[in-house]
């Protein structure tokens, strides 16, 4: 069988799903073969010299275009993704529904001055005669390598910089939420030119194969094992890779917080997209002698919120059985080990549904405050202080995100100062992963990829030097050489080394020099 869909022709090998809400089997997606793979890059390489011709306004008009197609039918987007992951309406909405322009004009005007061509000021003593300047060069095809948690939304910030920039895109879906990111890549395709954008369907084996398919960068999102895997391939050929890894990210809660934030920043955060987000706030370190009230609070919350398929409940279910599994033996481990659940902790028995769960007691030889768990669970560490606190934080194996809740901003900046992390943040958490001027990054296992803003485009462009020289002559300095340039350079680091204060010594130096200037000169 072959199919046809975005620019790329598929072969048969399918890839089976199952919605999260009630277990039903949803069609199979086919697989890709390789030669399919190589297919997609071949056709996305002939497309890109005209697509980096055009200028950079009619690139940016064709993708406004798109995104306001995709934002008009939103709605199928929020049908893919309820049924491929799980997502319910709010959060379907919020997340893959509502960004699609917003996000492209704020990648707009973050990309436009970044590749715009920078003259260079030479000093005309030194270098007479000369101008130059930097030109970035789109790097030519991109393949992007997603993960499933954000289908669409998590494309934005590697598939619009790299068109904008004048690359092709060929896109490695998440083999969890192949359709939802096709939805995607066919709206972009119906405005572009054929073969500029494409998705190539699969899990591990079709990522590799797109790396070995001669893309020219990598932008990769996942966990610290496939990235690993991913930075060593993109090594091995000699292309850049981004690799955006995993989080644990901690919330620091501090006696003078004020508690109606704290509590809803710390539900929001913990508990959207049911944690299923990299810069989640999975664990608490709340201090001592107030914890027994925040968490008392946070629990009584937790228990009101509703979860789903009921149109607008809190909680979706996990998007998929790895998921599911992976946070019962979360919680599992932390129970066997001495945490205290507080709230939740037992599957509904409905669908992959997982109540709110809070664990009181958490310490650091549990699963659940170590590895990223990726699930509506939030794990509490009582701390002695905020320097505690921060010493846990800079010692966890991932560094992606941290909050501080305080009333105090002045100490809350200073508290930041010191925190190992890629995105620190007073009084809230996480939602500049839609504020495309702020990188998204993160140091550790997180990986040293950066999403986001004019830092990350270096994935997408490379520098290119270029210089013009007026003079006619040829430079005084080049070959042949003789005894007046050895002599010229030697006068040129004493005068180096001269003290300011010996700026007296200059006419003797020169006189003594005199003759080998002037031969110097008349070469
Ligand atoms: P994953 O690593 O299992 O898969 C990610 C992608 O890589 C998928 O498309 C998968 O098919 C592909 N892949 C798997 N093996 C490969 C290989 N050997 N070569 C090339 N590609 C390969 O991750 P996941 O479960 O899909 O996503 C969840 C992870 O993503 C979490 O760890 C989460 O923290 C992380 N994530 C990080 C960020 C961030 O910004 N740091 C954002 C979103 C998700």
């Amino acid at each position: 069988m072959t199919q046809r869909t975005a620019n790329l022709s598929i072969d048969d090998g399918a890839i089976e799903r199952t919605c999260p809400i009630d277990l039903r089997r949803l069609p199979a997606v086919p697989r890709a073969s390789d030669d399919a793979i190589r297919a997609a890059v071949a056709a996305a390489r002939a497309a890109q010299p005209a697509w980096r011709e055009r200028a950079f306004d009619d690139r940016a008009a064709a993708l406004v275009r798109a995104a306001k197609s995709m934002l008009a039918r939103r709605g199928e987007a929020m049908a893919l993704v309820r049924d491929e992951i799980g997502k319910l309406e709010v959060e379907a909405l919020f997340d893959e529904g509502i960004g699609h322009l917003d996000m492209l004009k704020q990648w707009i005007a973050v990309v436009r001055p970044a590749i715009a061509r920078h003259k260079i000021r030479l000093n005309p003593v030194q270098l007479p005669g000369k101008r130059a300047y930097i030109d970035q060069i789109p790097r030519g095809v991109v393949g992007v390598i997603a993960p499933w948690n954000f289908p669409i939304a998590g494309l934005y910030r590697a598939v619009y910089p790299a068109l904008l920039c004048g690359n092709a895109v060929v896109v490695k879906p998440s083999e969890y939420a192949p359709l939802t990111t096709q939805w995607f890549v066919d709206a972009l395709a119906a405005e572009l030119p054929d073969g500029l954008v494409a998705a190539v369907h699969g899990d591990g084996a079709q990522g590799a194969a797109l790396i070995d398919a001669g893309i020219d960068a990598c932008a990769f999102t996942g966990s610290p094992r496939t990235g690993h895997a991913v930075a060593v391939r993109c090594a091995e050929r000699g292309i850049p890779s981004s690799v955006e890894m995993g989080g644990k990210d901690c919330a620091i809660v501090l006696e003078d917080c004020d508690r109606e934030r704290t509590l809803a920043g710390l539900t929001h955060w913990a508990l959207a997209n049911v944690g299923q987000a990299c810069g989640a706030i999975e664990v608490a370190l709340i201090e001592e002698h107030v914890a027994d009230e925040i968490v008392g609070r946070l629990a009584a919350a937790w228990q009101r919120l509703q979860l789903g398929p009921a149109p607008y409940a809190d909680i979706s279910p996990l998007a998929n059985r790895r998921q599911y599994d992976l946070v019962i033996e979360h919680v599992a481990d932390a129970l066997a080990k001495g945490a205290t659940l507080v709230c939740g902790g037992q599957a509904t028995g409905e669908g992959l549904f997982y109540p709110p769960t809070l664990l009181d007691h958490c310490t650091e030889d549990m699963k659940i405050v170590r590895d990223e768990t990726f699930g509506p669970v939030l794990a509490v560490v009582r701390v002695d202080g905020a320097a505690d606190a921060i010493r846990r934080v800079n010692r966890a194996r991932y560094g992606l995100g941290a909050s501080i809740w305080t009333g105090d901003l002045a100490r809350g900046e200073q508290l930041a100062a010191r925190l190992d992390v890629g995105i620190a943040s007073i009084n809230n958490h996480s939602f500049t992963g839609a504020v495309v001027a702020l990188p998204w990054t993160g140091t550790r296992e997180t990986g040293f990829g950066v999403a986001n803003s004019v830092h990350a485009l270096p994935t997408f462009v490379r520098p290119k030097a270029v210089v013009i020289d007026r003079s006619a002559k040829p430079e005084a300095w080049w070959m042949p050489w003789d005894r007046s340039v050895w002599e010229l350079g030697d006068l040129l680091s004493d005068l180096q080394l001269m003290k300011l204060g010996r700026a007296w010594k200059l006419p003797l130096l020169l006189q003594r020099r005199v003759k080998t200037i002037r031969s110097f000169f008349a070469r």
